[in-house]
């Protein structure tokens, strides 16, 4: 099997102390830059997509691409769903090759929440799939959610370990001041809360939100227990800004082997870049 779930990877990264980046992916180009670039950096990965992405791209093709890559690159791969908020559309996806899992009951009462994970987790697992959900709001933009950042609640160690008893999780992604989106101004980390969090729960942690984050923060957080860093909106502001540029050097251009290469050399700086903040280089 070349595409499985993120437990493994998870594990060996928490125990050796550097986070498995996930990418968000959107279609053939993005996919193939991720892969591309960590296998040549022998660097585990997780390629991840919000439902958005897999109504646009369509998840068959997805998956068929994903495998493909794993197979020519000759590594595992991790292909995730990112902030799913629906069982069936989740089971779906499972069903139709996907391992890897985040349903985000975020936005729920405490209680429905674990409800509606331990619902995700009991299906999820009779497949080996791992399940990442979410405790705590984060501010910004994801797909269609927005989260005004005055709101957004940080993640409570002693509620992330009832949490984690009564689901069943694989993966806690938390909130301790990291926002979806670019930051406006520069964001202040909670790392005394994630320290806490570490200590109350013993399964990975997950950093959304890390675009534009210092590399410095990152890293800090990976010394106080990230196993997990998402990375979508610095690749796409990389991919789209070198298009553009290649378009007013090029205004009658159309050929997409030709206009591609320049957005996709610059996508794979970020991700080159991404890879040596998480460590993750040679860990495969
Ligand atoms: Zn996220």
């Amino acid at each position: 099997m070349f595409i499985i779930s993120s437990n493994h990877m998870l594990r060996k990264a928490q125990a050796e102390q550097y986070a498995v980046p996930a990418f968000n992916i959107h279609n053939l180009e993005t996919m193939q830059v991720i892969v591309e670039t960590a296998a040549e950096l022998r660097s585990p990965v997780i390629l991840a997509g919000t439902p958005g992405t897999y109504n646009y791209a369509g998840t068959t093709n997805i998956v068929a691409i994903a495998n493909a890559l794993a197979k020519q690159h000759n590594i595992p791969l991790a292909l995730h769903l990112d902030h799913h908020e629906s069982y069936d559309d989740i089971t779906n996806k499972i069903n139709a090759g996907i391992r890897s899992v985040m349903i985000d009951g975020s936005h729920e009462a405490f209680s429905e929440n674990i409800a509606i994970v331990k619902q995700v987790v009991d299906y999820a697992h009779r497949f080996d799939v791992s399940v990442e959900a979410e405790l705590g709001r984060l501010g910004g933009v994801e797909d269609d959610l927005i989260v005004d950042s005055k709101d957004a609640l940080y993640t409570n160690p002693k509620q992330a370990a009832e949490f984690v008893e009564k689901t069943g999780i694989d993966s806690l992604a938390i909130a301790i001041g990291t926002a979806h989106g670019l930051y406006k101004s520069e964001p202040k980390l909670d790392f005394e809360r994630l320290s806490q969090i570490r200590s109350a729960v013993d399964i990975p942690l997950v950093l959304h939100g890390a675009s534009g984050l210092l590399e410095r923060d990152v890293q800090e957080c990976i010394k106080r227990g990230i196993c997990k860093v998402n990375v979508a909106t610095e690749l796409k502001i990389a991919f789209a800004d070198a298009l553009k540029q290649y378009f007013i050097e090029n205004p009658h251009a159309n050929d997409p082997r030709y206009y591609m290469q320049p957005a996709k050399a610059a996508m794979k700086e970020i991700v080159q870049k991404i890879i040596a903040t998480c460590g993750s280089a040679d860990k495969l």
